[in-house]
Parts: C-alpha cells; sequence; structure tokens
C-alpha cells in the first residue's frame, strides 16, 4: 500500500491523505456513521472495508461503461488509491422509487415508482445543511460551468442506467443514490464513494431496505444488511 501523507480531509465516513504522487490521494472508509446532519452518531461494524469494496467494485463496473472516475485501484482493506481531485461542491441525487426527503416533501408514500426519474442538486455546505439548488444557484454561485453540470447531468443518468441494471441479478433494487464529481485536470470525473452510505438499495422481491436507512430509523440489522449487499454485488459477473 502506498504510505499515507498528510491527513487532507477528514469527513464523516472517510480520510483523505497525500501520497507521494501529487495527483494521487489514498481515501481511508471508516466506520463511523452519522445521519440528520451529525446528529445521530454511531459505529457500524466493518463499514468501511465493506464500502471500501462495493465502491471499488461499481467504479470498475462504471470506468468498463466509459465512466472517467477518480478510482485508480484498491491497496487494502478499507483503502482505495483515488485521482487527486478537487470536489465540485454539489451533491446530484438521482431517484427511481420515491423514498427520503423526496417522499416528505411531495406527499408521496415511500415505495412509490416515480412515472420519470428525477435529478436533483443539493449544495454541499455543512454550515447550511446542504440545501437543495438548482442548474440556476449553482451558476450564480459559480459552483460549477454549465458545461461541468451537462457532463455530470450525462454522466448521472448513464450511472443510474448501468447500475441498475448491474443491480437486477442481485435481486436490488436501486432507489436512489447521491454522487460527488471532482475536477482532475480541467476534467469531470466521478468521485467519493457509492455504498449503502449513499445509495438506497432495496431487495426485489421483499423491498426490504439494504441500506444506511436501517441505521437512519433504527430498524436493526444494519451491519447484516450491509454484508448482504456487498455478498450479492460480489456474486455478479464483472
Ligand atoms: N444522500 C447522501 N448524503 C446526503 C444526503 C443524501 O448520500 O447527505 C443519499 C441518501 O443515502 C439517498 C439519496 O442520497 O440514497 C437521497 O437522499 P434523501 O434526499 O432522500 O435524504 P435523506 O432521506 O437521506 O435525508
Amino acid at each position: 500500500m502506498p504510505a499515507k501523507g498528510e491527513l487532507l480531509y477528514e469527513g464523516k465516513a472517510k480520510r483523505v491523505y497525500r501520497t507521494a504522487e501529487p495527483d494521487q490521494y489514498l481515501v481511508e472508509f471508516k466506520d463511523d456513521a452519522t445521519a440528520f446532519d451529525g446528529l445521530k452518531k454511531g459505529t457500524i461494524t466493518r463499514k468501511g472495508e465493506i464500502n471500501a469494496r462495493l465502491s471499488a467494485l461499481f467504479f470498475q463496473k462504471l470506468s468498463r461503461q466509459g465512466i472517467p472516475t477518480h478510482f485508480i485501484e484498491q491497496v487494502g482493506p478499507r483503502e482505495l488509491l483515488v485521482r487527486a481531485v478537487e470536489i465540485i461542491p454539489v451533491e446530484v441525487v438521482a431517484r427511481n422509487v420515491a423514498a427520503g426527503s423526496l417522499a416528505k416533501r411531495l406527499g408521496l408514500e415511500e415505495g412509490t415508482s416515480l412515472k420519470r426519474p428525477v435529478l436533483e442538486f443539493y449544495y454541499k455546505s455543512d454550515a447550511l445543511h446542504d440545501p437543495m439548488i438548482n442548474n440556476y444557484h449553482i451558476a450564480a454561485l459559480e459552483l460549477a460551468t454549465d458545461t461541468q453540470v451537462k457532463e455530470m447531468e450525462s454522466y448521472a443518468w448513464k450511472i443510474n442506467t448501468i447500475l441498475t441494471e448491474f443491480l437486477k441479478p442481485a435481486n436490488l433494487v436501486l432507489v436512489d443514490f447521491k454522487l460527488e464529481f471532482g475536477l482532475f485536470h480541467g476534467h469531470v470525473l466521478l468521485a467519493d464513494e457509492i455504498s449503502p452510505d449513499t445509495c438506497r438499495f432495496w431487495d426485489r422481491t421483499s423491498m426490504e431496505k439494504l441500506d444506511k436507512d436501517r441505521f437512519r430509523r433504527d430498524l436493526g440489522g444494519v451491519e447484516d444488511a450491509y454484508e448482504e449487499v456487498l455478498h450479492r454485488v460480489e456474486g455478479l459477473p464483472a
């Protein structure tokens, strides 16, 4: 594993370190879990390893399908070597089924299929609690250029199609997910993670939740759900 250099950033679920290569960072996934803007805290046993592994598998799948990502390789059980991107402060959420904040905001019953998938943007700002924004806000605040926004939208739709199809043989529904993108030498790359912390995965048959909602809503069986998603995804053909 490349040596961990200066700790650049420590977030709720990850630490990012410099490496000897200026263009490469090492991301370490933690077992710590938070929800509701950090108000709820806990740990999920093996979460770091599971989310690192799942992110690696999803990034590999996506890059084989033509999505540029920051992922280089998995270098440890909970460590990914990635391209040193500068994160664009816009979270992109894609949704296929009403759940969470969308169900609440629009008065839809959780589990209602959306007639068309939905994309949303959120301003990545802890101080402001990640408010929802649109293309005009992104331009007004110069969070990203119009071209970068179009690229993020186009990648998000492609990722939704690829992952939805990929997860079908695992009997998983991709309900919704959050993406973050970064800039690397002027190019937009998919960054951050793709895991049960950032996606809603439901069992296709029972509609059982197999993601962070088990932690957020005290449903129990949190560790088992993360293990189950990993087990199913590892069993999929590449
Ligand atoms: N999400 C995330 N980070 C956030 C907010 C949301 O990864 O800070 C993910 C969440 O796991 C879900 C999707 O984005 O898969 C949509 O989340 P929603 O807006 O419903 O918010 P929540 O109900 O999680 O507050």
